[in-house]
């Protein structure tokens, strides 16, 4: 433990003698509040927030080592996250305690965007220092990193220019350099986690890069694979798909393993065994102690059946996270995770290296590689490499889609997360909606009545996703907070549940989609176009969502609850997709896999399923090991190694 304050010690100071910076994240005990990345495009940090539901949560601590006695100024870097909404006092109230003393000032709780604000003067006396964030409410208070100086003057209102700053306070300015890759393949989703695997499996040194504790993106956090493998033009695709999902290879081609429903979706019913939850070794699981560490002994007893099933759920999605991670480890795939990657360096047309920020450590790093993979959802490479992208709905014209709207728009799908209420022997009070101002305001007629989360609770419908996902999560927030105050205090069937489980990473649908060589669109799936790359195959229908009526009449542009195209609208038939869909028109070695491949809005609806990504993962693992085998492009493989590809995609990747 003492080695751990020391080392955090050192990270945080500042060689600056006169200057300390403190990143939260860093603290060695968190105590309740939980490290966050959402606001990374605006901070260019994660930061630690007081998640407690609306109960003030135990304190975060650290140590830290203060070089030179004398009197500081603190300054806090923090965010009133109520204020897009509401111009009162915002619910995010917490105090800095200096060894042992809590600074009067209450910080998170005015302004309009992350910004500084003085906590107070304090006298420090020089070595260890203890500091500690003390949560005032549970409703998410946030603070990014503590600043002390000599003189009265905060750091810059710009967080984009304080970023050299932090890192050099931090003695980060070097990045470490990780060379050699054959492929860097940003993004641990399915996608992502389908494309190395398949790539390492041909021998090529691959490079993982992720941003959260488990590998699996969307299906570590809660969403099921759907999609049917039995229906592919090419049927050993899927195999490497089955292993990163820790699915049954020998059954992925009999139609019988699959639950299938009338208009011909479906996925796979079961999964091989994983070992007992008793033996997980991986990272914490946050509904197990979030929703846990309120309970009493009794309760902890007399959970009901589907609280029990919710949590072992949740370790059979942490457990597959980790069988998935020493999968790709054995395969020789680096990974890093924890990383966001938030630059790329260009050289005549190419991405030669991403620059990637570690979201515990502060630490930066440049990976190198030959050719990249941009897997991350948001179509961050693409963005940051000044690809041509899509995002929202295409108009009428675009393409000629039936169901595109006549003029372009924002609409797109959401974010959704988990979220319980259980019944308790002691569930205690909730405040009123009339008490959470900045809440949904909702009521007898608006309400939801319902004691958990399903996939239409969905907000940031007209947000940017990508950029903007702080944002949408509030919203969401905003939803869960409001909607629950008005059942836990007006409707008798909830009165005795508590709130005692609420997520705080946004699962993401839609982001940005970056433009291929062929753009993929409602007509080539509907009428079934045959194109001479066709590839993986596609069984979903074209399952979109949109804000309900009833949403847009009382939360206009807030909405939170949608409905969704699939099996209403356009049913389809398995359709076999182009690989010129994979790879970026204008940056000469991008593949471009998941769900920021080159689709419109509306054909996103079918390919955007976990499976049915896991497969077109797989091609661009192919394709890329032909890319090291022939010294080509992507572009170059369907220009002049197609044959080579099919021979490929018919054979299957190797299985080990
Ligand atoms: C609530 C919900 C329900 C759904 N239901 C289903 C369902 O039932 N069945 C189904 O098959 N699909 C479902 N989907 C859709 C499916 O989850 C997604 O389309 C799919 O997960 C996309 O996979 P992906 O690998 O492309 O992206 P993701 O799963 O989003 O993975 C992208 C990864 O990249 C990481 N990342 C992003 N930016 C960076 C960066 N800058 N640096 C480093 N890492 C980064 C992300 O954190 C994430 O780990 C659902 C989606 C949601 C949100």
């Amino acid at each position: 433990m003492k080695k751990l304050l020391i080392l955090c010690a050192l990270i945080a100071v500042g060689r600056a003698s006169a200057q300390l910076l403190v990143e939260t994240e860093a603290f060695t005990d968190k105590g309740g509040w939980v490290a966050d990345h959402q606001a990374f495009e605006q901070i260019r940090s994660a930061y630690l927030m007081a998640h407690g539901l609306g109960r003030p949560v135990a304190d975060a601590e650290t140590v830290v080592q203060v070089p030179e006695a004398g009197d500081y100024h603190l300054y806090v870097s923090t965010y009133n996250w109520t204020s897009p909404w509401y111009e009162g006092k915002g619910p995010g109230a917490f105090q800095v305690v200096v060894d042992g003393t809590p600074l009067p000032a209450e910080l998170g709780t005015t302004g309009s965007g992350w910004e500084w604000q003085y906590a107070g003067a304090v006298r420090l006396a020089k070595g260890d220092v203890r500091l500690a964030l003390h949560d005032l409410t549970g409703f998410n208070g946030r603070c990014d990193a503590l600043y002390l100086s000599r003189e009265q003057t905060p750091p810059p209102a710009d967080y984009t220019a304080f970023a050299a700053e932090r890192l050099r306070l931090l003695g980060h300015e070097a990045p470490q350099r990780v060379a050699g890759a054959d492929l860097v393949v940003v993004g641990g989703g399915i996608a992502g986690c389908a494309t190395a695997l398949t790539a390492a499996r041909y021998g090529l040194k691959v490079v993982l890069v992720d941003n959260l504790p488990w590998l699996g993106g969307n299906h570590a956090l809660g969403v099921r694979a759907n999609g049917l493998m039995f229906e592919n033009l090419y049927p050993e695709l899927g195999n490497i798909t089955c292993q990163i999902l820790n699915a049954d290879i020998t059954e992925k081609n009999n139609p019988e393993a699959y639950f299938v429903r009338e208009n011909r979706t479906g996925y796979i019913k079961r999964y091989l065994p994983i070992p007992a939850l008793r033996d997980y070794k991986g990272p914490p699981s946050e509904l197990m102690t979030q929703a846990q560490e309120n309970l009493s002994v009794s309760e902890r007893q007399n959970i009901t059946k589907s609280e029990l099933n919710q949590n072992n759920n949740e370790y059979r999605r942490k457990q597959q996270a980790e069988i998935r991670k020493s999968l790709l480890e054995k395969a020789g795939v680096a990974i890093y995770q924890h990383v966001q990657v938030w630059k790329v360096a260009m050289e005549g047309g190419r991405i030669v290296s991403v620059a990637g920020h570690h979201l515990q450590n502060g630490m930066e790093y440049c990976f190198e590689g030959a050719m990249f993979v941009d897997c991350t959802g948001d179509g961050v490479l693409g963005y940051l490499a000044g690809a041509e992208y899509h995002i929202g709905r295409e108009s009428k014209a675009y393409a000629q889609e039936p169901s595109a709207p006549e003029v372009a728009d924002r609409k797109k799908m959401g974010m959704s997360m988990h979220w319980y209420a259980y019944p308790r022997e002691d569930s205690g009070t909730f405040p009123t909606v009339a008490e959470l101002p900045w809440a949904m305001p909702c009521t007898a007629e608006s309400c939801l009545r319902s004691s958990q989360w399903s996939w239409e609770w969905e907000t940031g419908l007209e947000i940017d996703n990508a950029t903007q996902i702080e944002l949408a999560r509030d919203n969401y927030f905003r939803a869960v907070f409001g909607n629950w105050a008005y059942l836990k205090n007006h409707d008798e069937k909830y009165s005795d549940y508590r709130l005692d489980y609420l997520q705080y990473i946004g699962m993401k649908r839609e982001s940005r989609r970056i433009l291929g060589d062929l753009v993929l669109n409602e007509n080539d799936i509907v009428n079934r176009v045959a194109y001479p790359d066709a590839s993986f195959t596609t069984t979903w229908t074209l399952d979109l969502h949109y804000a309900t009526p009833k949403q847009r009449k009382y939360f206009p542009g807030w909405e939170w609850m949608t409905y969704c195209t699939n099996g209403r609208e356009v049913w389809i038939k398995p359709y076999h997709v182009p690989y010129r869909c994979l790879y970026a028109k204008d940056v000469e070695n991008l593949f471009i896999g998941g769900r920021c491949m080159s689709v419109t809005h509306q054909a996103l609806g079918t390919v955007r399923v976990q499976a049915t990504l896991g497969m077109a993962g797989e091609v661009i693992g192919m394709a890329a090991s032909l890319c090291k085998q022939y010294s080509t492009t992507p572009r170059g493989i369907y220009r002049d190694h197609l044959d080579a590809l099919k021979r490929l995609m018919r054979k299957g990747a190797p299985l080990r």
